[in-house]
């Protein structure tokens, strides 16, 4: 039986490797020194958890999954995919470069920043961030995640590339609704609180075909669970999503709070967070961890 206490404290030296966001102030004052991971196994129906489970966290990134799950659950997965792209990104997730460089009609997909801003605007009224903050409550079996008040005008404030990105893909007619609007809902999103464990809920539920293990409620469809598990394994690592599916092998979406939202199809949810990040914006300690958990549990899809 794998010790997850035992393997938090092998890889909490780890964040040493990493350093936490600083381009966002108020993740600048997060102490680097955190490791805590929370697993939903699908066959007990039970969630264990060790080192800094109880911790509140930036959702930041991992927002993404939630408003991609949410506008394709309004539009349909077709109206979705006719405005953001599902490519692979050879770029940073907040770069601009390659839709100017290739001039292309919509951002490469929806885990980039810019395809993430794109994917909010279809969606984007005066009750989005309530309806968003409701479904991820739900999606994450969570009534507790609230929206950080601070980290949203830290974001809101220094999110000068973020404003760009959006600026020029209304300026391309990518964006048709209000730029300001969708940019304060992107903003809020990337601010909700999170734990461990309300990833590992997510997980799970994607995990599970999209029916909640805790209550057996179809949440999502089961397409927009396959499509979403897909893009986590091709682009939710950003640059090292390619890596990442050759030594874990499951799929990840990281933020740069430093959570980590996996799901293993049909064996678990798995939330991670620990806020030091390495050069692709990803949990340094964090992805060690889920190497060596993945390793344990044999969980590599492609096995
Ligand atoms: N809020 C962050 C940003 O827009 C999210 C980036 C991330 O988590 N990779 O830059």
């Amino acid at each position: 039986m794998m010790d997850l206490s035992q393997l938090v404290t092998k890889n909490l030296p780890i964040y040493k490797k990493g350093k936490v966001a600083s381009y966002i102030p108020m993740l600048a004052k997060v102490d680097p020194q955190q490791l805590g991971i929370s697993l939903f196994d699908l066959t007990t129906n039970k969630i264990s958890s060790a080192g800094n489970y109880n911790v509140r966290f930036a959702i930041e990134s991992i927002s993404k999954v939630i408003t991609l799950l949410w506008a394709i659950k309004k539009l349909g997965m077709t109206e979705v995919f006719k405005h953001v792209s599902s490519r692979q990104t050879g770029f940073a997730f907040n770069s601009i470069l390659n839709m100017e460089i290739n001039k292309t009609k919509a951002p490469l997909n929806p885990f980039v920043n810019a395809g993430a801003i794109l994917t909010t605007s279809l969606v984007a009224n005066k009750d989005t961030f309530t309806d968003i903050l409701n479904f991820a409550q739900e999606i994450c079996n969570d009534s507790q995640i609230y929206l950080d008040e601070e980290i949203f005008h830290s974001e809101k404030s220094t999110g000068n590339l973020d404003r760009s990105l959006a600026y020029y893909m209304k300026s391309k007619n990518m964006i048709k609704s209000n730029v300001t609007l969708s940019l304060d809902i992107y903003f809020k999103q990337c601010s909700m609180m999170i734990t461990t464990k309300s990833l590992a809920n997510l997980g799970a539920l994607l995990a599970n075909d999209g029916i909640a293990p805790w209550n057996n409620h179809r949440l999502i469809s089961s397409n927009a669970a396959t499509c979403v598990k897909s893009l986590m394994m091709t682009t939710g690592l950003y640059n090292q999503s390619g890596i990442c599916s050759r030594l874990i092998g499951v799929p990840t979406k990281s933020g740069v709070g430093g959570g980590l939202l996996s799901a293993a199809p049909r064996k678990y949810g798995i939330g991670i967070f620990s806020p030091a990040l390495n050069k692709d914006g990803n949990s340094v300690a964090g992805l060690a961890l889920l190497k060596d958990v993945a390793q344990e549990l044999r969980i590599n899809i492609f096995r």
